[in-house]
């Protein structure tokens, strides 16, 4: 009798221990899935949070009917601020412009780091004209910030293209539109926001 007990003691003890470390594996898991949602440089939402938030997005859209509007950002001459600076401080630049953009967009907007230069900036419950309105306030901020290294002061401009969503979009042509109207920003000589008709 003595044994027996001395025995399921001990598999309680055991059962304890492997509770504990489940735990602790779940939080390690919840953690990770987090982080692999975060672009490291940046610590914006990274490409794979994008495409979950775009699949969403657009599913809620068809069932509630809500606008909201999509921005590309793409930093304007950013070759050429690596080749005179270096990539050093063009990581910086990076994580400057993209704080700036996330202190300027309402907390329940989100900032996406798309890929190298270039971000997406999704606005929920809004139409085109404040759309329009947010993305020209993004643009004027960002070419008004400057950061410090040493005793040099540098500015960089970005330009941005935007689209509302339609009843007819996919994940693919909400972007698509919103991509060309960023190039258009471009050609029409950058520092400047245009919205996809
Ligand atoms: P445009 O105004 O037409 O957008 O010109 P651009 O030079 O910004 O465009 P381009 O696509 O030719 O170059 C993008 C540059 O962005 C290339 C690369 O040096 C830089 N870049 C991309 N990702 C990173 C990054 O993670 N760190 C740094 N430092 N630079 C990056
Ligand atoms: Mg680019
Ligand atoms: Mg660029």
């Amino acid at each position: 009798m003595q044994k027996v007990k001395e025995h399921s003691h001990t598999l309680n003890e055991e059962l304890e221990e492997h509770k504990k470390n489940s735990l602790i594996l779940a939080e390690k898991l919840e953690q990770s899935q987090a982080q692999a949602l975060v672009d490291p440089l940046t610590n914006v939402l990274n490409r794979s949070a994008y495409n979950l938030k775009m699949v969403q997005l657009t599913h809620e859209f068809k069932r509630y009917n809500e606008e909201w509007a999509l921005l590309m950002l793409d930093i304007d001459r950013f070759k050429k601020f690596n080749d005179d600076f270096g990539h050093k401080l063009g990581d910086k630049v990076l994580k400057s412009v993209a704080g700036t953009v996330r202190d300027t967009i309402r907390v329940s907007d989100q900032i996406f780091r798309y890929g190298g230069e270039e971000f997406v900036v999704i606005l929920g419950r809004i139409n085109a004209k404040t759309a329009t309105q947010l993305a020209e306030k993004i643009c004027r901020q960002v070419e008004k910030d400057y950061f410090v290294d040493g005793d040099k002061k540098f500015q960089v401009t970005i330009s941005i293209g935007g689209a509302i969503i339609s009843k007819d979009d996919t994940e693919m042509s909400l972007f698509e539109r919103a991509d060309k109207a960023m190039y258009r920003a471009k050609n029409n000589g950058r520092n400047q926001v245009v919205m996809a008709l």
